[in-house]
């Protein structure tokens, strides 16, 4: 279902314009109107869903394709060395649009590399092993 009261509804759909790069029946891959480097791009799905944790399971399963579609042909056509995936959920994680979206960012030698990082930390082994069990415990 979509909302009409959402920006990514709007553009997926076709309401307000964008440079859309692939459209299927499912998503419509965009460019990001503040590019975090060259050729950035946003996969929309056509449908309203907040985030990963609404995503039907069937948009789940075709999104990867639409990824790796428009990540070879932004790799050829850009000349890109690298690409990220990012994708983002809850304010906590740096999503500011509730749609959900996927980034796909190409990468340059020699580009920002804080663009996307992280600050790896010491890992303590029985902290580690009930990590994984409170995991493994949900699934
Ligand atoms: P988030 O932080 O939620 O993962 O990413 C939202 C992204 O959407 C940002 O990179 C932002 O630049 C992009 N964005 C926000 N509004 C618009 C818009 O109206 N059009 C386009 N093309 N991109 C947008
Ligand atoms: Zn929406």
């Amino acid at each position: 279902m979509k909302k009409d009261d959402c920006i990514f509804c709007r553009i997926a759909n076709g309401e307000i314009g964008s440079n859309t790069v692939y459209e299927d029946e499912d998503f419509r891959v965009i460019l990001d109107l503040n590019p975090g480097s060259k050729g950035h791009m946003l996969i929309l799905p056509k449908e309203h869903f907040d985030d990963l944790f609404e995503l039907s399971d069937e948009y789940a399963q075709k999104l990867m394709l639409v990824a790796k579609k428009v990540g070879l042909a932004a790799r050829k056509a850009l000349c890109a060395d690298g690409i990220n995936l990012v994708q983002n959920n809850g304010e906590a994680a740096g999503q500011t649009v509730k749609h959900f979206h996927m980034h796909v960012i190409p990468r340059y030698e020699g580009d920002d590399k804080g663009m996307v990082n992280w600050t790896p930390h010491d890992s303590d082994p029985e902290e580690q092993k009930r990590i994984e069990e409170a995991i493994r415990k949900q699934l």
